[in-house]
């Protein structure tokens, strides 16, 4: 199949190097050169605009940071709409507001294109080894049509969860989660730390147990050994909070736990750190009890 990719960032790359591998033509596009280059090496095509990645494309696939970057590539003036022929499959794996992707569903639909939400979990160790966990919105017979083929080939499980927007909602609820686990995290390994035991054999003693998550198995090491490359970006993790709190406000969902892990991400931020790894929590416990995990 020919699939256009828009989005080659830490977790792009290794999707279009998954789909390559599964013999997928893929014709690229990132506003990064060296992003570029490095999905050409692997055999992908490039172009230069959005418009040229559509034209010829049966399905076009956007791995954006959020919801202004998505509705751009894809309703700009040289965007997917523009190149796009009636019938194509537009998967948008970024992760944004279920709101914008009712928007812009409703756009492509004017224009005969299909449009699935399919953000997915699992970060850059499961693109690499093409074991994402995807949720989908849109047409269930749009999403019978690629689930094999195409999402099955970046990622383990593929899950059906509702009309366009379902997806994101479901990625907002993964987010809530994710947060508050890393924050717990920070939090206890600290208090462990502080109090005198080391928070390796915290992880080991405690991993096994109910505490133990792929949260826990995923970030201890890194918050142990003060290695905060990401991964998951604060400036993501603050974007998605952000989306799980406005469609909150909108439905009437109140999110005090998010809330207060935004206000956290938010004084990393201040203080430098957004592209720190979400893991870069422990440094917020460290300045307010003197104390760093590890190393
Ligand atoms: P990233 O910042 O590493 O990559 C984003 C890429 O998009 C960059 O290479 C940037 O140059 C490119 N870009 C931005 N605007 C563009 C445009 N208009 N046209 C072309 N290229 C453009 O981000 P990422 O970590 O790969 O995340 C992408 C999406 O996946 C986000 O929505 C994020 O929330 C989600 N996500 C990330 C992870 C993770 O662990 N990194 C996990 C699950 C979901």
């Amino acid at each position: 199949m020919k699939i256009g990719f828009i989005g080659l960032g830490i977790m792009g790359k290794p999707m279009v190097k998954n789909l390559l591998k599964a013999g997928h033509e893929l014709v690229v596009l990132d506003h990064h050169q060296e992003n570029i280059d490095i999905a050409v090496q692997a055999g992908a095509k490039a172009a230069a605009t959005p418009k040229l990645v559509a034209a010829g494309s049966d399905i076009v696939i956007t791995m954006l940071p959020n919801s202004p970057q998505v509705k751009s590539a894809v309703l700009d003036e040289d965007g997917v709409l523009a190149g796009a022929k009636a019938g194509l499959i537009l998967i948008d794996m970024s992760s944004i507001a279920p709101l914008a992707s009712q928007e812009i569903e409703k756009a492509c639909a004017v224009k005969g294109v299909k449009m699935l939400d399919a953000p997915v979990s699992g970060g850059e160790p499961k693109a690499i080894d093409g074991s994402l966990s995807i949720m989908v919105g849109g047409d269930k017979a749009v999403f019978d049509q690629v689930k094999d083929d195409v999402l099955l080939k970046v990622g383990f499980s593929a899950v059906y969860c509702g009309a366009i927007g379902a997806g994101n909602t479901t990625k907002l609820a993964n987010q809530v989660i994710v947060a508050a686990n890393i924050a717990a995290l920070a939090e206890a390994l600290t208090l462990a730390t502080k109090a005198g035991v080391d928070p390796q054999l915290v992880f080991e003693a405690i991993r096994g147990g109910l505490a133990g998550s792929t949260v826990m198995n995923a970030k201890a090491p890194m918050m142990i050994a003060s290695d905060f490359k990401p991964g998951f970006k604060i400036n993501l993790h603050i974007k998605d909070l952000q989306n799980a709190i406005d469609t909150g406000h909108d439905v009437g969902s109140p999110l005090p736990i998010s809330a207060q892990v935004m206000e956290m991400f938010q004084t990393l931020r201040a203080d430098g750190g957004g592209q720190d790894d979400h893991s870069a929590l422990a440094k917020w416990y460290a300045k307010v009890s003197g104390t760093k995990i590890g190393k």
